[in-house]
């Protein structure tokens, strides 16, 4: 049994607001969110983090944008506009270590992030 959170969340054994799924990714509601729309898009694969990807991960992470625009459609933001980000280590505040990507919108955003 793996003791990981989002591999978890992506096999079913904990439960979370699924927004999309398909065979290589999960798209589920955060449980903190930072606005209206704030979901996590992970790969069903583990991978720790960015600098664990490897060549043969590239058409994943591809299927990973590829579901967040489905979120934005979904969430009905893909014209208001969202932001999607992928925090890397201490620096970037990663606290769970498999990749996952932020899908934010439904409100303005600052720019630089904090
Ligand atoms: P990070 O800080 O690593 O980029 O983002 C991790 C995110 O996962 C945080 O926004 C946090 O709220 C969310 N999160 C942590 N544990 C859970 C959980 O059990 N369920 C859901 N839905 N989100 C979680
Ligand atoms: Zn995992």
């Amino acid at each position: 049994m793996t003791h990981c959170i989002f591999c978890r969340i992506a096999s079913g054994e904990i439960p979370s607001t699924v927004v999309y799924d398909d065979e290589h990714v999960v798209a589920f509601r955060d449980l903190n969110p930072h606005a209206p729309t704030h979901v996590l898009v992970v790969p069903r694969k583990h991978i720790a983090t960015l600098n664990d990807l490897v060549p043969e991960d590239a058409e994943l992470v591809g299927r990973m944008y590829l579901a967040a625009r489905e979120v934005a459609h979904i969430d009905g933001v893909a014209e208001s506009g969202y932001r999607t980000v992928f925090n890397c280590n201490a620096d970037a505040g990663q606290t769970v270590f498999h990749l996952h990507m932020h899908v934010l919108g439904g409100r303005s955003m600052v720019w630089p992030p904090g």
